[in-house]
């Protein structure tokens, strides 16, 4: 298969890697700041292929081309992959737009929330005449060794959730992943699923929260756990969103026994379904947090300062999943008039960390909601708007 891989970050060094290393497929990577692109050519000169090391082992796959030139790097692709932070969606894709051809699949991994609403109107005519999806997380969880060269795997995921637009096309491409990231990739109904049921939401801002809420500017030790720091209290944050977004998944389906919305699960279930075997202790949801080995020695994000080590609060754990995500959920939650008062109280600490507003006085209506996600940036305002407007058809199956 002819594949672009968009980005050179974590992800885009696995993808790399896993993609090149099978002999049908022709693996071309696209890196729209040029100095990026010279790095990684610089990196694969040297190591020869970038290499994967897992617990698996270690694959070895050398890509084709290195572009930041999007015509050059869309040139006859059959499958576009965004293994991008969400924020840089919108642009990769307006590159490629006029570049692209017809019937190419295009999506993201993950899709955060409301990538559909954000690759329609990014694409433009583009869209008509191509397969959008996403993945409702990464496969792995992945960390650069040396940049251009080699990446090592933490942990794979034992499968992972996508939609597509058309909804009738994500058999198709669930089927065509499964081969080429070697991890079970199962169709779901339709993208509203994805929004609501994208856990990085949840997880990333909610263990920030958790982790740092009482922070008063003291300098840290060192950076403290991320997922093993889960305390009691924290786990019971993650609960309550949970909960609340089961609370918009149950009113929906309500109002629409038709709305398969079956893939939103709740984080326990979630966990097991991903990790499996990896989660070593199931008692309870701190437990699996703690104990998953996917998640081990991973720290949260802190930065240097002259005062010593301090809160990260721009790294993307709350600068990726809350405008791209949970504000995303939050718009749903507003527009379907389903209190989410656990995710408003995590998101107003957050965005007053980020300095941005988008929940002002109990609704979406900060200023930085243009910047966001939110489907109220994209003018859908109204279930019906989700559910009927042919442009929002996605959200839902036709029936
Ligand atoms: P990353 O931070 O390593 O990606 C950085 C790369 O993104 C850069 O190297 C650049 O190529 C690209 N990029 C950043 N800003 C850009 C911009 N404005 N325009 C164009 N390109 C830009 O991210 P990652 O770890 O590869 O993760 C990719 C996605 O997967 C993110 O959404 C992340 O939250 C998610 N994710 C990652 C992991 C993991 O283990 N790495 C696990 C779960 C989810």
């Amino acid at each position: 298969m002819h594949i672009l891989i968009c980005g050179g970050g974590n992800a885009a060094h696995t993808l790399a890697g896993l993609l090149a290393s099978q002999p049908d497929n022709h693996t071309q990577i696209f890196l729209s700041i040029p100095e990026e692109a010279d790095r990684w050519r610089r990196g694969l000169a040297l190591s020869g292929g970038m290499r994967v090391r897992s617990r698996d082992g270690e694959r070895v796959g050398n890509p084709r081309l290195v572009s930041a030139n999007p015509q050059e790097a869309a040139a006859h692709v059959q499958l576009v992959l965004l293994a991008l932070p969400a924020f840089a969606h919108e642009s990769v894709l307006r590159q490629l737009a006029p570049y692209l051809e017809p019937g190419v699949w295009i999506g993201a991994l993950p899709a955060r929330g409301a990538f559909d609403l954000c690759a329609l109107q990014a694409l433009g005519e583009t869209a008509e005449r191509s397969v959008i999806f996403g993945l409702q997380t990464l496969p792995w969880a992945c960390r650069i060794e040396e940049f251009g060269q080699s990446v090592q795997v933490l942990g794979t995921k034992a499968q992972v959730d996508l939609a597509a637009f058309p909804p009738d096309q994500a058999g198709a491409i669930s089927q065509a992943l499964t081969n080429l990231l070697e991890v079970r990739v199962s169709p779901i109904a339709n993208f509203l699923s994805l929004t609501l049921a994208g856990t990085g939401q949840i997880i990333h801002p909610g263990i920030m929260y958790g982790l740092f809420h009482n922070w008063a500017g003291e300098p840290l030790g060192e950076a403290p756990l991320f997922y093993q720091g889960v305390d009691a209290f924290t786990a019971e944050v993650l609960q309550a969103m949970s909960d609340e977004v089961q609370a918009i998944r149950y009113a929906l389906q309500e109002k629409y026994p038709n709305l398969d919305l079956s893939a939103v699960r709740p984080l326990d279930q979630w966990l097991h379904l991903s990790y499996g075997s990896d989660l070593l202790d199931t008692t309870s949801l701190q437990a699996a947090f703690n104990s998953n080995l996917s998640y081990q020695g991973l720290k949260a994000p802190v930065r240097k300062t002259a005062h010593g080590l301090e809160p990260d609060f721009h790294a993307r754990y709350l600068a990726e999943d809350v405008p791209f995500a949970l504000v995303a959920l939050r718009g749903i939650a507003e527009i379907a008039g389903v209190p989410t008062p656990k995710i408003d109280q995590v998101l107003i600490w957050a965005q007053e960390r980020l300095g941005q507003e988008y929940l002002v006085a109990g609704r979406l209506q900060g200023k930085d909601i243009t910047a966001s996600r939110a489907p109220q940036r994209y003018g859908i305002n109204t279930l019906e708007q989700i559910f009927q407007s042919e442009e929002t058809v996605s959200y839902a199956q036709k029936e």
